[in-house]
């Protein structure tokens, strides 16, 4: 049988256990969405870094690489750059 206490406890332990499963859930949502950029192909032109420069940078090596991001939120203007790419060189979804 649960007690009161128990039943407070579980109170105060569910939205905690909802918002870390909702996290995962968004994380993996977001992740799911995360452009990629072909580093063989790429031609370091920065034309992506130019149109979004919240997610791609042009790194050390002089290839475009894809920075932590909200990209569910920037979904249009990654299609923008992946369009813009001279070179094929961005999947996004
Ligand atoms: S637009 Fe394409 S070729 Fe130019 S830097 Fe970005 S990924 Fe590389």
């Amino acid at each position: 049988m649960t007690t009161n206490r128990q039943y407070l406890f579980l109170l105060n332990l569910c939205p905690f256990v909802l918002c870390v499963n909702l996290q995962k859930i968004c994380v993996n949502l977001s992740l799911e969405s995360m452009p990629k950029v072909n580093k063989e192909t790429c031609i370091g032109c920065g034309t992506c870094e130019s149109i979004c420069p919240e997610v791609f940078k042009i790194g050390d090596d002089g290839k475009a690489e894809v920075l932590p991001a909200d990209y569910t939120a920037l979904k249009d203007k990654i299609k923008e750059a992946a369009d813009s790419c001279p070179v094929d060189a961005i999947s996004a979804e």
